[in-house]
């Protein structure tokens, strides 16, 4: 009962399981994806290059501000002695007219001492001499007057400056919050680079490679050109199938990873080209299925082969095959609903069960087996 449920219930995803989309890619898409990344990186160097030269010119903006305001400052301190000079000048003439307006007392009064005091001589003398005071301190008057009217307007550049100052003061945050904007934006491109250059270095090599081995611009890669030409010397891994249950739909995290053919369980399973077997055992992680994987050289680039829910092995770990070669036999293990065959390819590195743990490093170099296999 529980089985039927479970087998009802594949029929109803099974439809969802199906390749939605699996794109043919040509050469010429490849060189157009290539030609994208060589300008997006073009791009990018531009843009960090032209915020280089921004962040620049706001660092300069802000050294002039530290010029200015550390002028402000020094303005103003200059000005504070000015005051305090004038202060006490001031100061000084009071002194002075306090002084004279003591002998101007004296004078008016009734003191006998009158002559000694002003040391005059006689009575126009001392008319004299007191007219002398008088001018004396009405000089000094006016000269406080002028020496506070200074004052006062210092005072007012005082408080110009430091207005300024905090203008200035402002203006520099905004600068340094301007430069730190800036400087975000040229380490997230900077951040993008490594990642640009990769996939251009990828595709420039796939293009260099199907140019080299003769594709031409329209040809589906991996159907048309490679499998006319059979340059890299892949073969089918099946004496023909059923029907392909499953394509190659792949985006780095969903999907289906290989291919699925459909065929009777104990049928043979072949090497798809030259190599040595890496791996013979359970695909403990992903299917829980008997599985085997082949290392092949091309060109010195390592391409992996992954076959899976295998009924039997016919070859053991670190054996050399030849394309072609039996390796083991079509089963239904692990996760698998029927008798077939799951082909999983991948370039630089395959799917090591002896270091778990590089599942997501293996996924974003998984291809589509039909980009080396013939069509069965
Ligand atoms: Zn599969």
């Amino acid at each position: 009962m529980k089985k039927r449920w479970f087998v009802l219930l594949l029929l109803l995803l099974f439809p969802l399981m199906l390749p939605s989309n699996v794109k043919a890619v040509t050469l010429r898409e490849y060189e157009d994806a290539l030609q994208q990344y060589k300008n997006e990186l073009n791009d990018t160097n531009n843009k960090i290059s032209i915020s280089r030269k921004e962040l620049e010119e706001i660092q300069k903006k802000i050294a002039s501000i530290e010029t200015q305001i550390q002028e402000a400052i020094n303005e103003v301190d200059r000005l504070e002695k000015e005051i305090e000079k004038n202060n006490q000048e001031i100061a000084e003439k009071k002194e002075e007219s306090k002084r004279l307006m003591e002998y101007y007392q004296i004078s008016n009064g009734e003191n006998i001492y009158l002559e000694y005091a002003f040391g005059a001589s006689d009575i126009t003398d001392m008319i004299y001499r007191l007219s002398i005071v008088e001018q004396l301190t009405d000089y000094n008057d006016k000269i406080m007057k002028e020496l506070k009217e200074l004052i006062r307007q210092n005072q007012l550049k005082q408080e110009e400056l430091r207005k300024k100052q905090e203008e200035l003061k402002e203006l520099r945050e905004q600068m340094k919050k301007e430069a730190r904007r800036v400087q975000g934006n040229i380490s997230s491109m900077e951040g993008m680079v490594p990642n640009l250059q990769g996939q251009l270095s990828e595709y420039q090599d796939k293009v260099t490679y199907y140019r080299n081995i003769g594709c031409a611009p329209d040809d589906v890669i991996g159907r048309d050109c490679a499998k006319e030409n059979n340059a890299y010397g892949f073969v089918f891994p099946l004496n023909g199938y059923y029907w392909q249950s499953t394509g190659f739909y792949w985006d780095g995290y969903s999907g289906h990873k290989g291919l699925d053919f459909a065929q009777g369980c104990g049928n043979p399973v072949k090497a798809v080209a030259n190599g040595k077997v890496y791996y013979v055992g359970d695909n403990k992680d992903v299917y829980g299925a008997k599985m085997i994987l082949i290392v092949h050289n091309y060109n010195g680039r390592k391409v992996f082969s992954q076959y899976t829910h295998l009924s039997g092995y016919a070859i053991s770990e670190n054996e050399n095959v030849q394309a072609g070669q039996l390796i083991g036999y079509v089963g239904t293990t692990g996760w698998s609903t029927g008798c077939h065959l799951h082909l999983e390819m991948s370039e630089d590195i395959g799917w090591d069960y002896n270091r778990p743990g590089n599942y997501w490093t293996y996924t974003d170099h998984i291809v589509d087996p039909y980009n080396y296999i013939p069509r069965g």
